[in-house]
Parts: C-alpha cells; structure tokens; sequence
C-alpha cells in the first residue's frame, strides 16, 4: 500500500460542517468574511488582492530584520532564476507596496483598502497560533488625523458586533515619534538593563535588537518586570500627545470603550503615534488572546521608496474570531430547502432534471446521485435537514403533481410539479432560496 501524506504541521484544512475536526466549519469562516466585506464597504473600503509571495526585502525592509517575523518566521525560498521570495507573514507590506507600484496617490487622495487572506509564520504552534493563518485588514492611506485612527477603530467594532462578539476590549496606546521615541527608548534601555538577570531568555536577546518588544512579553517574570517600566505615554511630545489625545476623544464621541494601556507596542517596528489591540477574554484562545491589532504607520512609505503619505491599518485574525464563534457555526449554513428523491428507476432523469430546474430558479436542492432505494435516499434527505422532500415516481409523472412533505412534521402540501418553487417559498414565508 502506498504511505498516506499529511497535509504541512500548522496548515489547517478547513472543512464544511461537522467535518472540522479542531477548527471552526467553513461555514462559520465564511460568516465572518461576508460580515466583514458587508460592514468595510459601509466604510467605502475597496478589497485588494496582492500576491502570497512577495520579494523578501520587502519584508525586511518594513516588518523589521531584527522582529520575530522576519528574524525567525518567514518562509523563504529561493525561486528559479535565483531570486529570494517570501511567503507573506503579513499584509501591510504588500499594500503599501502595490499602493507605491500604481503610484496610487497620483490618482487619489485619501485611499481605503482591506483585504483578507493567508499569511505564513514559522511559529510554534498551539491553539489559536498556527504557520498558516488568516487575517481580515483594512489600511487607510492619506490621512494624518485621528479620525483615521478612530474609523478603523469603529470598523471592527462594528464587525464585531455584527458577528455577535462581546466581551472584547479595546487596548490603546501611543507609540510617539522620532522626536519623543528615542529619549524613551533610552530611559527603557537602562531600566531594562538594570533588571536584565530577571528576564527571560528571550527578552534578554530583545534587550539587545528591540526592546520595545520586551514589553509585551507573556512571560510573567518579565510582566512583573515590565510592570514598573517607564511609561512611553509620560515621554510623548506635544504633536504626538495632541494626537493622542485627539484619538482619545474621538472614541468617546463614537462612544467606543477603551483603556489605555502602554505596553500595546506591537510585534512590527514601523509603527508611529497610535497602536491599538483589541483582546478577547475567552477561553478558547488560551493564550492567544488578542484577536487584532494595528496601528499608525506614517514613515513606512518612504522608507520603502515612496512618497510621504501617512497611513494607518489593522488586521485581525480570522482563525481566532472563528474559534471564539465555533460553537455557533452550524447556524451560519442554511440547510436545503428541497430534497428530491426519486421513487422508481424510470423517474431517475424526471428527478434529476427537476432539481436541476429548481436550483435555476434559485431553490438549495439535494439530490443523491448515487441513486439507491427510496428509503436510503430518505435517510440521506435526514440528513441534510432538508426542510421539504418531495418524491418522484410514474405517479407524479404522469399526474404532473407531487406532495412536499415539511421533514419536521406536519400536513403534506399538493403541488403542481411546475410550481414546486413557487410552494416551497410561499411555506417558507418567503424566506426560501434566498439565503
Ligand atoms: P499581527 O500581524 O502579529 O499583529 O497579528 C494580527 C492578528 O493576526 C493577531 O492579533 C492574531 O489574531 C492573528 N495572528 C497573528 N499571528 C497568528 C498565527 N500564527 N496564527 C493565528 N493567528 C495569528
């Protein structure tokens, strides 16, 4: 017998109903994503969709050489006319990228994109964090101000609240600037410094490459460290803190819940003034408790060769808010409306091109074609939960009539075999074929 092949260790197959094994059914996947294509486009954000595979400076250029993404999780290869590509570990980076490539400010001012896709790390896995992921983000291009911060802010929290997620808080700081950040970074340094036997080993690195990042350690020796750290919120200049508080009061006037918490640095170096994480308290997270994040980026395109256009973006994790919904993923599929089964072999091609007829007028048929005995069909029918079956023998041919029988009890309805439709809507109260 040949070997069985697995599918690659943190890929996940995502599967249509009870099949999901660990993850959510695709169906719950497919609600959020619709969810979210629905509340963006209230917005006026456009989708975007950019190559899985980008060239590696990119990355290393915007994500940071010295951030885990790029130091140790990308997937990169070499392709065949030798050049070094990676697998994208995010999707900032191909935005800005793609935005600079169509010189897209020559043609707009103020530009709104989001999109939703797989992303790749080399991380170790458990629930929640896995080499392939997902993620739904938006990025705002041309505008400085805190409205833009605090729009992006709003739209998940009307994604959220459009899937039926609660109890997820709003985290929210400033990162300042190159006038106010390097005075603080000092002042982190030598605090760190002094404590550097206690943290981990990990942290101890980041000392060295980005200290910053020791900050949002989940280590709890290095949290009661962190603790007592400097506040980057105390250093902020003016401009920074007249953002700050710009954005501040703007969620107050939207009457979105936040607090304020300095140690939201996130994992990315290009990150200016606003960061923001939004945290869940579930516990099917576990540890991965932040279902997304995002923040200002306002120096990352001219760094990466393009013109200065302030920017700032969120992603969130589509794996992560499926988990935290996982229960109610059957509900997000609708079951058929119709099965039709056939009841002797010459009414086999009647049936068959009956539902045929009917999925053209927009009803959701089962039909088994396998074929077998009336009764296994019927046990198929069970099955899907269709909420009609209607059965096609010589009798309903020949008669141009046929009963739908509701699966969950009740009178059959008569109907003529031209108006299945038509019946099936009308016992739907309206609601048939048009989910
Ligand atoms: P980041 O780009 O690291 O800020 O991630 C934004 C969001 O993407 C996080 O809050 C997570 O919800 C999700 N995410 C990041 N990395 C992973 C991963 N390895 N597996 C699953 N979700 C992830």
């Amino acid at each position: 017998m040949s070997q069985k092949i697995s599918g690659v260790k943190g890929m996940n197959d995502l599967l249509p109903g009870e099949l999901g094994g660990d993850m959510a059914p695709v169906e719950t996947w497919q609600f959020i994503e619709r969810a979210a294509r629905e509340v963006f486009s209230r917005f006026g954000y456009g989708e975007i969709r950019t190559p899985m595979v980008e060239d590696t400076a990119l990355f290393v250029r915007s994500v940071g050489e010295e951030t885990d993404i790029v130091g140790k999780e990308m997937y990169t290869f070499e392709d065949k006319g030798g050049r070094s590509l990676s697998l994208r570990p995010e999707g900032t980076a191909p935005a800005v990228r793609a935005y600079i490539e169509h010189s897209v400010l020559n043609q707009e001012p103020l530009t709104r994109w989001y999109y939703v896709g797989p992303m790749f790390r080399y991380e170790r896995m458990k629930t929640g964090r896995y080499r392939q992921f997902f993620q739904i983000g938006a990025e705002a291009l041309g505008s400085k101000e805190a409205a833009q911060d605090v729009e992006l802010m709003d739209m998940v929290v009307q994604l959220l609240e459009q899937v039926g997620l609660k109890d997820v808080s709003l985290n929210l700081n400033s990162l300042g600037d190159d006038a106010c950040r390097p005075a603080y970074h000092q002042k982190l340094v030598d605090y760190l410094k002094s404590h550097r036997e206690q943290l981990c080993e990990d942290c101890q690195r980041r000392l060295e490459t980005n200290p910053m990042r020791v900050l949002d350690c989940k280590n709890e020796k290095c949290q009661a460290i962190v603790k007592a750290a400097p506040n980057i919120l105390e250093f902020l200049c003016e401009p920074c803190k007249a953002h700050f508080a710009d954005v501040r009061r703007k969620l107050d006037v939207l009457g979105i819940r936040y607090v304020v918490n300095p140690q939201i640095v996130r994992g990315l170096d290009y990150y200016t003034r606003t960061t923001f994480e939004f945290i869940a308290a579930h516990p099917a997270l576990g540890t991965a408790s932040t279902v997304g994040g995002g923040g200002r980026y306002d120096k990352l395109l001219k760094a990466l060769g393009g013109p200065d256009v302030p920017a700032v973006g969120f992603a969130l994790g589509l794996d992560r808010l499926t988990l935290l919904l996982k229960e109610g993923g059957q509900k997000y599929s609708a079951p058929p409306d119709l099965f039709v089964a056939v009841a002797d072999e010459g009414s086999a091609d009647a049936a068959f091109a009956l539902a045929s007829k009917l999925r053209h007028e927009g009803l959701k048929v089962e039909f088994d074609t396998r074929g077998g005995s009336l009764k296994s069909q019927m046990k198929r029918a069970d099955k899907t939960k269709a909420r009609f079956t209607l059965v096609l023998g010589q009798a309903e041919r020949e008669s141009g009539k046929g009963q739908l029988k509701p699966m969950a009890g009740g009178e059959p309805i008569a109907v003529s075999l031209s108006e299945v439709a038509q019946a099936v809507r009308a016992a739907g109260q309206g609601t048939a074929g048009q989910g």
